[in-house]
């Protein structure tokens, strides 16, 4: 790729196609996906309905601007937003965090933020000033002011939240910092502090939302009540689009000329998440969580054992399975892609799973047992070399 910015490790083979929960490279080569495009993808890559709803759209108009009411925004937000909230559309992650950040100071009149270490919200200035991780804010001083950070977890996180803070803005399962899970009784002690310090709570749905964990919101599965939500990765099934959602009362603060954004909204990535939406339903969660069962049931049978394997976590589709110092993350990586499965990692030499929430209860199954073969050889590897 000589002329492209080296922004990117990238692995040797290009993806050209896919169907269902399958990749295709450009020697044909066949792989079975549990990345979906780092948590993009959930609805795989030949679904009929999102296709039809994108080719529609395509035949009538690509782009309004945001001068125009859209009635497909509207209804996309309708199908989106939890009861009593609004939504601003954008183009990724990164976006909907910035106009969370932007609204929750104008709002408050307030400058401060507490994020937490190892979190991942984007890598735009505001994003990347909160987010909690010095390796990705290396050389890019100075930041926005006034953000600090607690550690995820910790009790001790509880004093940092005061009421000359903004808001305060965290994921449930920290998805970049290694598939680690909010502990829930914490997650609503720092959601009730919030509340009762008149600080803003903002949730980082990016990863975690969308049906990722079982639910519309993962932030659903520990009674939370945010007053900002963010989302964006699996919304629109590859197309690009962001949200940022929040409490009607909040509005005030982001009148006729606030924020804004030239593509936010526009109606090919619209009429993509209207059709992920849509099947988005009830039965489809449930679904998703009767897989994750199976899922998690064979892992912690068959993985969880190995000598490679520190602890798994995660829930719903979204896994970590954190490998011991003996082996590296990619080299297991790379020898998956080899035998036809594709993973992801994450911080802390974790194994990470995002599997298209449409795959197979059979083939999610064979994945793993694939994982664990894996797993269980490198273990002979390290072993005989060791000897
Ligand atoms: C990926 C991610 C982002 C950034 O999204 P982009 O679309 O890449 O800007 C923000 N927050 C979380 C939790 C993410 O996983």
């Amino acid at each position: 790729m000589e002329h492209i910015f080296p922004t990117y490790a990238q692995y040797p083979m290009e993806i050209v196609s896919g169907h269902d929960w399958h990749l295709v490279d450009s020697n044909h080569k066949e792989y079975l996906d549990f990345t979906s495009g780092i948590g993009v993808c959930s609805f795989g890559y030949s679904n009929d309905w999102i296709e039809q709803s994108v080719i529609n759209q395509l035949g009538k108009i690509w782009h309004t601007s945001n001068l125009y009411p859209s009635q497909l925004q509207d209804d996309v937000a309708n199908a989106l937003c939890p009861e009593g909230m609004l939504a601003f559309f954008c183009n990724s992650g990164t976006e909907a965090n910035e106009a969370a950040f932007k609204l929750a100071r104008k709002v408050t009149g307030k400058a401060k933020v507490l994020a937490f270490n190892n979190g991942f919200h984007g890598r735009t200035y505001g994003s990347m000033s909160l987010t909690g991780n010095p390796d990705i804010q290396a050389g890019f001083k100075p930041l926005v002011p006034e953000v600090s950070f607690a550690d995820y977890n910790d009790p001790n996180a509880l004093d940092a939240i005061t009421d000359d803070l903004a808001a305060v803005i965290l994921e449930v399962i920290q998805g970049e910092g290694g598939v680690v899970s909010g502990n829930g009784e914490w997650l609503q002690k720092v959601a009730a502090k919030c509340h009762e310090q008149g600080v803003l709570l903002i949730i980082d749905e990016v990863q975690t939302g969308i049906g990722r964990t079982g639910m519309k919101f993962a932030f659903q599965n520990f009674n939370l009540d945010p007053d900002i939500i963010t989302c964006a990765k699996a919304l629109g099934n590859g197309l690009p689009i962001g949200a940022m959602l929040g409490k009607k009362e909040l509005a005030s603060a982001f009148g006729p000329g606030s924020h804004g954004t030239t593509f936010g909204g526009n109606k090919i990535a619209l009429a993509s998440a209207k059709a992920v939406l849509e099947q988005l339903t009830p039965s489809f969660l449930e679904n998703v969580q009767k897989k994750s069962q199976a899922v998690f049931a064979a892992i912690n049978q068959e993985v969880n054992p190995l000598a490679v394997v520190d602890s798994v976590s995660g829930l719903g589709l979204m896994i970590g399975i954190h490998l011991n110092p003996t082996v590296k993350v990619a080299d297991v990586i790379a020898q998956l892609q080899d035998e036809g499965l594709l993973t992801l990692s994450a911080k802390h030499n974790t194994l990470r799973l995002l599997p298209p929430l449409v795959m197979s209860e059979s083939d999610l199954l064979a994945g793993i047992d694939q994982i664990a073969d894996a797993l269980a050889n490198v273990a002979v590897q390290v072993k005989s070399e060791s000897i």
